[in-house]
């Protein structure tokens, strides 16, 4: 990637443009948990999801439910998505300030987990009317503390996602050791010297310092390449009938030690003894305890889980037809 081609200078004060946050990190990284923290206390908002997975989970994981949210799922935004970015931002532009639509302040982006940030720059630097009627605020690149250092070696996206942000957000650090958090400070540091670095125990401080432009006047533009090559694949499956969490948890447990090729589950997933679905989460090989969700208003209590692989998503996809038919017989599956 090269920095050699400036974006025109354009006053930071234009009301027409409208702000727009990036929010990028890996697999894992915590960018949802972040976006519900930036709802909570920031300008209003409205969002635009980006999922890898066929099935969108993150939009079911949002807490604030009267806000404009879009979603684009089913392929990755720096490349399989890429076309449907611009129509999509013109349209949520079109909406600001329009009498009787939901009222926001900004935009925030979520991109998908293997996105790199380039290809959604491009679009909102380059684009002549994008150009005019947005202005890149922000670009934020999470890393969760105790994985990030080993998700930085082997993923050249996670590499990018750094290169880019000018802004780091460091989040689970109360599941980090002193020595990951110093080491992985260190390597920013490597990475992106310049780059401010946030963390997820600081206060409302440091949400705000998000969401504050930085003073970096034209931003480089990334130079046009081809589309990347992720070596990313996905399993959802949709459950008709609610699970019993202890049946479950074996499950991904199983699952999880027997195909390292997953480098992310997520789901919403109805449980048999509770009214309101909980949130699951494994990266990196941990599985995280089910986080229960508020009650949604309209609620299908279907289940839904994604599985995100690297590399083919065959052997995984055989092994739930053959070790755990019991959920996969019921279920709509749909690999990626
Ligand atoms: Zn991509």
């Amino acid at each position: 990637m090269t920095r050699d081609v400036l974006s025109p200078s354009r006053s930071l004060s234009n009301p027409d443009r409208l702000p727009v946050m990036v929010l990028t990190g890996f697999l894992g990284s915590g960018k949802t948990t972040l976006l519900n923290r930036l709802l909570r206390s920031g300008p209003r908002s409205a969002v635009l999801i980006n999922e890898f997975g066929s099935v969108p989970i993150d939009q079911k994981l949002i807490n604030e439910q009267n806000i404009p949210l879009m979603t684009l799922s089913g392929g990755c935004l720096c490349c399989q998505v890429r076309g449907a970015l611009a129509p999509v931002l013109r349209n949520i532009r079109l909406a600001w300030h329009r009498p009787g639509a939901p009222a926001f302040d900004r935009v925030i982006i979520e991109t998908s987990g293997v996105a790199s940030p380039e290809p959604v720059m491009d679009t909102l630097l380059r684009d002549r009317w994008l150009s005019r009627n947005y202005r890149l605020d922000a670009i934020v690149a999470l890393l969760a503390a105790p994985v990030a250092e080993s998700i930085l070696d082997r993923h050249a996206e996670a590499q990018a996602q750094v290169a880019w942000a000018d802004r780091l957000w460091i989040s689970q650090t109360d599941l980090a050791t002193p020595t990951q958090l110093e080491r992985l400070r260190v390597r920013l540091e490597q990475l992106a010297p310049a780059t401010p670095i946030f963390q997820s125990e600081q206060g409302d401080a440091a949400l705000a310092a998000l969401s504050r432009p930085l003073p970096h006047g034209p931003r480089p533009l990334p130079e046009s390449r081809e589309q990347p090559d992720h070596p990313f694949h996905s399993l959802a499956i949709q459950l008709p009938a609610p699970v019993a969490w202890p049946d479950l948890h074996q499950i991904l447990l199983e699952v999880l030690a027997a195909h390292d090729e997953i480098v992310r589950i997520k789901g919403m997933v109805h449980l048999t003894d509770q009214f309101a679905p909980v949130a699951i989460h494994a990266a990196a090989g941990h599985l995280f305890p089910p986080v229960p969700l508020s009650p949604r208003v309209i609620e299908d209590r279907l289940s839904r889980l994604v599985f995100i692989t690297e590399g083919s998503v065959q052997r995984l996809t055989d092994a739930f037809i053959n070790r755990w038919p019991a959920i996969y017989g019921n279920a709509r599956v749909h690999p990626h």
